[in-house]
Formats: C-alpha cells, sequence, structure tokens
C-alpha cells in the first residue's frame, strides 16, 4: 500500500517468497533513489498493469540480479484502484521465464479488482462507524457513543453503590466568535476546547462533543455530591483563566454548565441526559455558573411547556379581555382617561393577572401578537363608545419591550391612526421605564415617530429604572407615572414623602404631566393633591374593570362629566 504521508509503497502481506526477499524487497521500496522508479511505484503512478516476462534480462525490472537470485524470472504488478486513485499493489512473481499471459492476466485483473474493491468498502465501513461515534471537527465521542458510556458506568456505578455525574458545558460568547472571526477559527477554538478538556479530564473517553459549542463531561464515580461541585467550580475557574489563542488574538472563555446526578435525577440515560439538559437550560437563563438539576426544575419546565399551548390557544379562542381602570385629576376629581390592563380569562381557573403570563408571551415571542390585539381592542372599544353618543376617555395601552423593538410595530400603530381620524387622540402608550433606558437611541426615535402620529406616550413604573436624568429631558414622552412602590413608602417612610416630591416636581419642571399609580387611601390622595401631584389612578377611585361595567359606571352622554360624586 501506499503510505499517505511519505507517498512510498509499503509491503503489507506476502505470501510463498522467503523473508529474504521480501526484506531485499522492503529495502529497494524505502530507498530514497529507486522507490520511484519500481515496477510497484510506476503501476502506481500511471495506474497500468505491468508485466516483465523475462526479468532478468528486462532494463525496467531494477534489481534484476537480486530477483534472479531468488529464481523470479517473470513478474507482474496490478494497481489496487479506490474511486480512481491507486492506492497500492498486487505484485506477483513466477520462477518460470514467460509465465503471465492471457488468461492469467484477465484472471489476476479481476482478482485486483475484487481486492480494491474490499479495501474501499472495509474503508467507508471504518469512516462511517467512525462518523457514527465520533465528532469529526473534535475527535471526541458524539452524542450517541457518550451515551452508550454513561450507560456502561450507570451500571457499574449501581452495582457498587456509588454516584456518577454528568456535565454539560456550553461555552459564553461562541456565536460572538463565530460570528466576528469567521468559522475557521470558530473550528479551531472548539478543537482547543476539546484539547484543553482532554488534558484537564486526564482521559478524553469521558468527554463528548454534542453539537455546536456543547460539550459533555462523564464524572464516573461521584462519592459525596459535593465533591462534583467542587470540582465543577475548580473546572471552571481554570478554564476561563486559560488564554486561547486564535487570529493572535487572546481569548478568554466562559462556560456555563449544567448537572444532573445517577441516580438520583434519572434512572436511565435518556432521563439522566435530558435532566442534565433542563439544568444547563436553566443555568444560561440565570446569572448562575452551574447548577444542579432537581426535580421541581423539571416540573417547571413541563408546566410551562403547557402553559405555552395554552396561551396559544387563548389567543385563537379570545380568551384575553381588557379591563378599564380610570385615572383621575386631583383637582376637579374628574376622570381624565382610562388604562387597559389585559387579563386572561382561563377555561376553569378564570381570571390570570398579566403578570402571570406576559413573561411568558415575551418569552415565546407571542406578546407581539398578544400585544396587537391589546391595542386593536382597546381602539375598538373607544370608537365603539364614541359611536354610540358617549364621551370616552382616551384610553392608555401598556406596551413590552419586545413589541416596541418589533420591526412592523410603528407599522401597524401608523395603520391604526390611518383607520380612523378619531383613533390618535384616543390611544396612549405605556412603556416602562427600564425598557427605555435598555436601548436609549432607538427608544427616541421610535417614540419621537409614535408621537408624529398624534398619540400620547407615558412612562410607567417611573422610578423603578434608573433614568438618567441628562436623557429623561429628551425623551419625547407627556406623562410620567410614579411606580405604586413610591406611593406607598410615601406614608411609612420619611424619606417616601420627599422622593414622591421630588419626582413630581422633576416631571413638571420638565414639563410632563405627573399620574400616582395604585392609590389605595385617602390619605395618600390628600399627600399627592398637596405636593400638586396632576392625576391618581388606584384601588381607591376605582379597580380595574370589566369594559361593560366600565362603560356604565364611567362613561355619560356627551362632553365628560364628573365620574364621582
Ligand atoms: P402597570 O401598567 O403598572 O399597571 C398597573 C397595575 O397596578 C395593574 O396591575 C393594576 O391592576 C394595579 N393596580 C392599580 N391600582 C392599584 C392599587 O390601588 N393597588 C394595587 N395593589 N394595585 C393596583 P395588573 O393589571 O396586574 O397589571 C400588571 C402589569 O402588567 C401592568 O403594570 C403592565 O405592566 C402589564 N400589563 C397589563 N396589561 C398589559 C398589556 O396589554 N400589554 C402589556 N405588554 N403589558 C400589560
Ligand atoms: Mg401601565
Ligand atoms: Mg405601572
Amino acid at each position: 500500500m501506499v503510505d499517505p504521508k511519505t507517498l512510498k509503497l509499503v509491503p503489507l502481506a506476502s505470501q510463498g517468497k522467503d523473508e529474504e526477499l521480501m526484506h531485499a524487497i522492503k529495502g529497494i521500496l524505502s530507498s530514497d533513489e529507486t522507490a520511484s522508479k519500481t515496477m510497484g511505484m510506476r503501476a502506481i503512478m500511471g495506474k497500468q498493469i505491468l508485466v516483465s516476462n523475462n526479468s532478468q534480462l528486462d532494463p525496467q525490472v531494477l534489481f534484476r540480479a537480486k530477483y534472479t537470485e531468488s529464481g523470479i524470472h517473470s513478474m507482474a504488478v496490478f494497481p489496487l484502484m479506490v474511486s480512481d486513485n491507486a492506492v497500492g499493489v498486487l505484485a506477483l512473481y513466477a520462477s518460470e521465464i514467460d509465465f503471465f499471459h492471457g488468461d492469467e492476466l484477465k484472471l489476476l485483473t479481476e482478482l485486483a479488482g475484487d481486492i480494491s474493491f474490499a479495501i474501499d468498502h472495509l474503508e467507508k465501513q471504518e469512516r462511517l462507524s467512525y462518523l457514527a461515534y465520533y465528532d469529526a471537527l473534535t475527535g471526541l465521542a458524539n452524542q450517541s457513543l457518550f451515551l452508550e458510556r454513561v450507560a456502561q458506568s450507570s451500571r457499574s456505578a449501581l452495582s457498587s453503590g456509588h454516584k456518577l455525574a454528568i456535565v454539560l458545558i456550553d461555552l459564553e460568547r461562541f456565536k460572538n466568535i463565530n460570528d466576528s472571526l469567521g468559522r475557521t477559527a470558530g473550528d479551531e477554538l472548539l478543537r482547543k476546547v476539546a484539547q484543553w478538556l482532554t488534558r484537564y479530564a486526564g482521559d478524553a473517553n469521558l468527554l463528548a462533543r454534542l453539537g455546536a459549542d456543547r460539550f459533555a463531561v462523564l464524572m464516573p464515580v461521584v462519592k459525596p455530591e459535593h465533591d462534583v461541585e467542587h470540582l465543577l467550580a475548580e473546572m471552571m475557574t481554570a478554564f476561563l483563566a486559560h488564554p486561547f489563542r486564535l487570529n493572535d488574538a487572546i481569548f478568554r472563555i466562559a462556560v456555563k454548565a449544567g448537572v444532573a446526578l445517577f441516580p438520583d435525577d434519572g434512572a436511565d440515560t435518556d432521563t439522566l441526559f435530558r435532566n442534565a439538559e433542563a439544568a444547563l437550560k436553566k443555568t444560561k437563563s440565570s446569572g448562575e455558573r452551574y447548577l444542579f438539576y432537581t426535580k421541581s426544575m423539571n416540573e417547571m419546565v413541563a408546566g410551562k411547556l403547557t402553559m405555552e399551548n395554552q396561551l396559544r390557544q387563548a389567543l385563537r379562542q379570545g380568551e384575553f379581555v381588557l379591563h378599564y381602570q380610570p385615572k383621575v385629576n386631583l383637582v376637579t376629581g374628574k376622570m381624565t382617561s382610562a388604562e387597559a390592563l389585559i387579563r386572561w380569562n382561563r377555561p376553569k381557573t378564570g381570571l390570570v393577572p398579566p403578570g402571570h403570563f406576559i413573561p411568558i408571551l415575551e418569552e415565546i415571542g407571542l406578546i407581539n401578537e398578544v400585544g396587537r390585539w391589546a391595542i386593536r381592542q382597546a381602539n375598538t372599544d373607544y370608537l365603539r363608545w364614541h359611536t354610540a353618543g358617549l364621551a370616552p376617555v382616551p384610553i392608555a395601552v401598556n406596551v413590552s419591550a419586545m413589541q416596541l423593538r418589533h420591526r412592523t410595530f410603528f407599522d401597524e400603530v401608523r395603520q391604526l391612526v390611518e383607520s380612523d381620524v378619531r383613533t390618535a387622540a384616543g390611544l396612549e402608550l405605556e412603556i416602562t421605564e427600564s425598557l427605555i433606558m435598555e436601548d436609549i437611541k432607538h427608544s427616541i426615535s421610535s417614540l419621537q415617530a409614535i408621537r408624529a402620529l398624534g398619540l400620547t406616550i407615558a412612562i410607567d413604573d417611573f422610578g423603578t429604572g434608573f433614568s438618567s436624568l441628562s436623557y429623561l429631558s429628551r425623551f419625547p414622552v407627556n406623562t410620567l407615572k410614579i411606580d405604586r412602590s413610591f406611593v406607598v413608602d410615601m406614608t411609612t417612610a420619611p424619606e417616601g414623602l420627599a422622593l414622591v416630591s421630588t419626582i413630581i416636581n422633576l416631571a413638571h419642571a420638565l414639563k410632563l404631566k405627573v399620574v400616582a399609580e395604585g392609590v389605595e387611601t385617602q390619605e395618600q390622595e390628600r399627600l399627592l393633591r398637596l405636593l400638586n401631584c396632576d392625576e391618581m389612578q388606584g384601588f381607591l377611585f376605582s379597580r380595574p374593570v370589566p369594559a361593560d361595567i366600565f362603560e356604565a359606571q364611567f362613561l355619560t352622554q356627551g362632553p365628560v362629566n364628573p365620574a364621582h360624586e
């Protein structure tokens, strides 16, 4: 066969001739001057059969004397072809002169063809089984081999009564590095990580690459459980300290990990693995570096899944409803506007408050559709009241971060505004402070565009989001809503009153209207009036109520009248 590294022929097997001749042939094949001129090598280069029927006199036989000495007078060399490459030769020697002719050559050519086929098949088989069990990029085991090894180790853990742990690891920032430095550098990093892990674990058989930037480590013997934690923390620190060199720059890579223990977290390999995955997922959404799987965690994930399906169905089947809560002018006592607050009218359980499902809607990306529904519904109610001859107040709708960032959000609002001249004056958007601060530049320009449509905008939950004061003056908003927690503190802590007073003065200095949220007591109302707060909203005046009750209770014919006597 041709050695792929030296490109020289190396005898692999021989039959029938003595050791001495084989030894001599090896010498000829490996010598630098002669190697390329031997019949074997020429058969390979030319991909052709070479025959010498009188070697003793044949100039193409380099070592005629040697062969004659060993009693060889005829020789034939057949290239072994695999996918159009000559990978080796079948060489035959005979003691007779003029031995290789017609039928023999035909037969032997077929024989060489069979051998080639077998070599090709074996190589493919080997490659296939390699690919079936190993990760081609790093050479580590892949998931199926890893799981087999875990199964094997768990059998011995069971019989000797100890635990084992599987740790799944994700690299942080990998996508980032891959995108900015390119695929080649990304691959290089993965190989280096595999090498580092192999060196650290001391045994490649305990490791696997599961895909992308995810690796797995098997700890086959875990005695006390805190052992794992200790080992893991140590490993993660060492990993972070290691400088990975890529494109002449040094990178330090942090990792996140999820751990599952056998048999506690899964009596079979599949469950164990799935639970390690759940733990990793949890780690990634938390601030932790690693987390252990716990049963309750799994139940949480399952609960969320069914919740997700239920929410999708809720949107399809119209189970969301809007309740309306009035905002009242503190001087006149009149209702000035109302806030639309979404509820989920969940079959069997009843009304679910938004705090229980808005975060999930955001996580699964359904907030855009539900948010769109809320804006349209509020607008529909407003126009209906208008058409019915009532004097509806502007309706404020809450908008979440994802909605505001969504590329079609503005166009949808614009279309709505363009569909009816009354819409713009009847619609306000409430956006939480923390959201605006997350992406100031983008916020300013999207808020400007919305303002230009004629809508008003309120900053919700003000005081909870660390606004930069210099930016606050540049936000194109109309209203500040003081978060309920400050209103509560107003009467319970001495600084509370000062804080609310300061916020009100700040808002007025910026020419903004100020609304206090969550006003529940007359004492709070009195203080707010003293502090010159413009409006209040809260249970004291009214809880959020369904649209029909809101209509009956607070909307009057013609011009707006005081809503409470
Ligand atoms: P928010 O916009 O700050 O709404 C005020 C919350 O305070 C409402 O809670 C309201 O029911 C409650 N509240 C009003 N007055 C009082 C009071 O006197 N005392 C107390 N303890 N609470 C009072 P709710 O309805 O549970 O809504 C919670 C949050 O959910 C809202 O906070 C808002 O951020 C969000 N939300 C509601 N509807 C929507 C919506 O359609 N879309 C989006 N994206 N978020 C919404
Ligand atoms: Mg609000
Ligand atoms: Mg609020």
